[in-house]
């Protein structure tokens, strides 16, 4: 019977994935996460210091067995240091060329708390003066062979850390030396000495100087670990299991300090900052891997290794080239040269910025290493999202801390870096900003609707109220517009016009960043990096796979005939120059056009409070007879600017009264009017109070509004439906191809539809005959309220699309009211884990999704290529589009800002779930 193997020296790792089963998983779990790493390192060709690991079960069994090693580990363990021994031509405890090895702990998942490092084993008495004169360093060798002792102690005894620095500080008063590097050969001799009496002091024992006994303690060191408090604790916390054990690796020591043809060094294959695909990082000659991190001397940019040791140089460029092919990514290096001769130390997936990896990812696929798929897969929606915004550089960044001119922090709401004057109100930034050209940042304790003015033409938004979904978070997201909101240090004194941050007064007109990336306020004006996505080749040329690997037919499972393509993106689009944006960042359609918005305009609102307040119908069609002309212009540069593309342009849907002034607004006026005696428009105010009076409702979101006030007063969407058409007639005889679709919002019933959709059809038809044209269009609806989802199926046979309104679904299936939800309770609901994230961000899959999932399914059942959308805020989220994609969705619609996140993620969600 063949005996159990414990032991797996560095270069028989291919004997370890047999003996797992082949997956690398598994063998990460029987050699720990570094013994593999090293083992593949070596199978891969590259010099890796001979050693070997002892597996995790070998831990496991001494553990169980009481502490006591397993038949035949220790056995193995001392064959193994024979094989190094032969590997290295050096031998263990032997005075005239000793070896030297280090131990260290390796579980599958790299763990604080477990026993880490002890350097130097195999030294005592006898090897270290072999070592000395075999080297010619006595001082370099008693500085390792006090590490040994100290670190023997502490790490393998449990000796505490400061029973060795004492006498150490000690040492050095008494010389009169600052530094470990004034002290000399004998000093370190000395220091040696005493270490051991410390050892023995606290242990009770001595030093041991047989070389096997120490490998044998700290091996067994290295297990104990695993049970330690902190060890146990830290899994606890990480959800790790306890049965995994750690490994122990034993490495053959390799030293940079052995003179100028030694050196050591760390390195990026590629830049991991630019990306570049060049060496960098620092090495230092005749120096220990801790002198290049501590900084003590001045490292040398890794290229200058050419001059001083060219061949190790050129070992080492081959090197990082077969670390890439093998690893397939860009790897963070630790090396060592011994004596001319070149160690890796370690290898690992390097960190780098969102650039970077951008351009990595890229150019890793043109050179073949990985596919675009992979390429695709290895940048985040974050990560693209970064790249959109501008950002503060960030030697500025630092400086303006050191200078104390951060002033307040809050949570980040919308990213990106804006510098600007600060005002108070909508109506003054507006004004500065358009009439002035200020950059300004509006700071206010929190938002409303009728601020949107002020935000838009803000550069950035600071609130000192309200979190990640105020009013203020939401709409600076929508539109793109860096925000910080809940800076709590800040006190606004609106009637004195400046704010107190911390004692601190900062006036209307002065100026601020702020950086929505990381939530930081600063005082005064910071340099900014301004990306855009056309600059951004390695971007554009990334989402442009993302869309390949949307496009392709059947990288969806789906029922018959329903879309087998991924998600296609769409955006949200009032305005011709939303639409340009949207088609600049890749949307290929308008998934919502919300009409309404255009009636706000300045011109035009008292067009539509006329219409409104029209006491006949022949008054109202005079008002709309006026309108129609501004939608039709709308329309028709929403389908010049979407030529080819689909455009879903909905119908009127909020309620009337925000058209009209307020009530209080007009009782105040009306008031004051009486009061003052001043009457000459008293009389013409006083209608307009009664007016709105009539019209008021308890709870309008929930009234006259969407398709019951077009039942109601269909004049108007009968107006829009003739300018929707007459816009796209005119855009088709100009030779442009238009794709109109006319999006019904808030129906509930499919009696609704049945109501309206065939007026507004037979509106559609009339102008193609005025008009002489044909071109394909539809009517369908949004799917918001939960009636019209759970009767999706009669709802489909009117409608030819479906759009999710997952803004009001979520209000309506949760029954909150998104404005009060957000300001008074949902940010306790996600503190407390009652959901597990806002609703209103990232869709919630198991009601309103479960909605929306039915509506699909039913919706087809009627309607096999019923077009299905979602317009909500949702469609930006990566992880509810990641849904739309699982649940059928043909696209989602988002911000144009948002439109290359989500392609991305649209590519992802489609690639994690297929079958290919
Ligand atoms: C929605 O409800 O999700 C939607 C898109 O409509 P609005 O946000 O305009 O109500
Ligand atoms: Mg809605």
């Amino acid at each position: 019977m063949s005996e159990k193997k414990w032991v797996y020296l560095f270069n028989e790792v291919d004997k370890a994935q047999e003996a797992v089963g082949g997956d690398w998983e598994d063998v990460r779990a029987f050699l720990g996460g570094k013994g593999a790493n090293l083992g593949d390192m070596t199978r891969a060709g590259i010099p890796v210091p001979p050693g070997f690991t002892v597996t995790t079960e070998a831990c496991l069994a001494y553990l169980h067995e009481g502490n006591k090693f397993p038949e035949d580990m220790w056995k193995q363990e001392l064959e193994a240091m024979k094989e190094v021994e032969q590997l290295t031509g050096k031998k263990f405890g032997d005075p005239s060329n000793p070896l030297l090895v280090s131990s260290r702990s390796g579980a599958k998942f790299s763990m604080p708390g477990m026993m880490d490092t002890v350097l130097n084993i195999g030294l005592n008495d006898e090897t270290a003066e072999g070592l000395a004169e075999k080297m010619g360093d006595a001082r370099f060798v008693y500085d390792a062979y006090r590490r040994l002792v100290e670190m023997f102690g502490s790490v393998v005894l449990d000796i505490p850390d400061e029973a060795f620095e004492h006498p150490m500080s000690a040492y050095k008063a008494k010389k009169g030396v600052k530094s470990d590097t004034e002290l000399t050969a004998e000093d370190w001799k000395s220091i040696t000495e005493t270490f051991k009496a410390v050892f023995r002091e606290h242990t009770g024992t001595d030093f041991p100087g047989d070389p096997y006994e120490q490998l044998k303690l700290s091996t067994e060191a290295v297990f104990k670990s695993w049970n330690g408090k902190r060890a146990v604790d830290y899994r606890n916390a990480a959800g790790i299991s306890h049965d995994l054990g750690t490994a122990v690796n034993i490495v053959t020591m390799v030293f940079g300090n052995m003179g100028w043809e030694s050196g050591t060094g760390v390195a990026f294959t590629r830049d991991p900052a630019t990306g570049e695909r060049k060496l960098y990082g620092d090495y230092l000659l005749n120096a220990q891997g801790e002198d290049v991190v501590a900084g003590i001397r001045n490292t040398e940019k890794i290229q200058n290794l050419e001059n001083d040791l060219p061949e190790a140089y050129q070992e080492f460029l081959d090197i990082c080239e077969k670390l890439e092919v093998h690893y397939r990514d860009m790897q963070d290096v630790e090396f060592t040269i011994e004596d001319g001769k070149l160690w890796m130390l370690q290898t690992r997936t390097g960190k780098r910025t969102a650039k970077s990896a951008v351009k990595i990812a890229v150019d890793m696929a043109d050179e073949g290493l990985i596919s675009n798929e992979e390429a695709v897969l290895r940048i985040s929606p974050d990560e693209v999202d970064t790249l959109l915004h501008p950002q503060f550089d960030i030697s500025a960044l630092n400086q303006a801390e050191d200078e104390g001119r951060k002033i307040a922090h809050g949570v980040n709401a919308s990213p990106g870096a804006a510098v600007g004057q600060i005002y108070f109100d909508a109506d003054k930034s507006e004004l500065k900003a358009k009439e002035d050209g200020q950059d300004v940042i509006m700071v206010r304790p929190f938002t409303k609707p009728d601020d949107v003015h002020g935000m838009l033409a803000a550069k950035g938004i600071l609130t000192s109220e309200g979190g990640a979904t105020s009013h203020a978070a939401v709409v600076a997201r929508q539109f793109g517009v860096p925000c910080v909101v809940g800076a709590a240090d800040i006190k606004i004194d609106l009637e004195k016009r400046q704010m107190d941050v911390n004692g601190k007064i900062v006036k209307e007109g002065d100026w601020i960043s702020v950086d929505g990336t990381t939530g930081d306020v600063f005082l005064g004006k910071m340099p900014t990096i301004a990306p855009s996505l056309e600059e951004q080749t390695d971007l554009l040329t990334l989402l442009n796979w993302a869309d390949e690997i949307c496009a392709a037919p059947g990288i969806r499972k789906a029922p018959e005939g329903w879309p087998t393509k991924g998600l296609e993106v769409w955006a949200n689009a009032d305005y011709p120059a939303d639409a340009r944006r949207a088609r600049s960042y890749g949307a290929i359609g308008i998934g919502l056009c919300r009409t309404e918005h255009m009636f706000f305009e300045q011109e035009r609102l008292p067009i539509v409070q006329r219409m409104i307040l029209a006491d006949t119908s022949e008054e109202r069609t005079a008002a709309l007879d006026e309108l129609l002309p501004y939608q039709r212009s709308d329309f028709s540069g929403l389908f010049e600017a979407m030529d080819g593309y689909p455009v879903i342009i909905r119908l009127i849907d909020p309620p009337l009264h925000e058209f009209l002034p307020s009530e209080e607004e007009l009782l105040e006026e009306v008031i004051t009017m009486r009061v003052t005696g001043k009457t000459e428009r008293l009389e013409e105010k006083e209608e307009l109070l009664e007016d709105v009076q009539s019209m008021h409702e308890s709870n309008p979101m929930m009234g006259l509004r969407g398709v019951r006030l077009s039942i109601s007063m269909p004049e108007i969407v009968e107006m829009q439906v003739r300018a929707i058409f007459e816009a796209a007639a005119e855009q088709t005889k100009a030779g442009i191809e238009v794709k109109p679709e006319v999006m019904i919002p808030l129906t509930g019933t499919v009696k609704e539809l049945d109501w309206i959709q065939p007026r507004l059809e037979r509106i559609a038809a009339d102008v193609m005959k005025e008009q002489d044209v044909n071109f394909d269009y539809k009517f369908g609806t949004m799917i918001e309220i939960p009636r019209a989802a759970v009767t999706a199926q009669e709802i489909a046979e009117v409608a030819e699309f479906f759009s999710f309104g997952t803004n009001d679904l979520t209000q309506m299936t949760f029954g909150y009211s998104r404005d009060d939800a957000e300001r008074n309770f949902l940010i306790t609901y996600v503190e407390e884990g009652i959901l597990p994230k806002n609703p209103f961000q990232t869709i919630d899959q198991d009601g309103v999704g479960r909605l929306m999932r039915i509506s699909v399914e039913d919706g087809r059942k009627s309607r096999v290529d019923l077009e299905v959308g979602i317009c909500g805020e949702h469609g930006g989220d990566p992880d509810s589009i990641e849904f739309c994609h699982l649940i059928g969705n043909n696209y989602v619609s988002c911000s144009p800002f948002r439109v290359p996140i989500a392609r991305l993620a649209a590519a992802h969600a489609a690639l994690k779930h297929s079958n290919n």
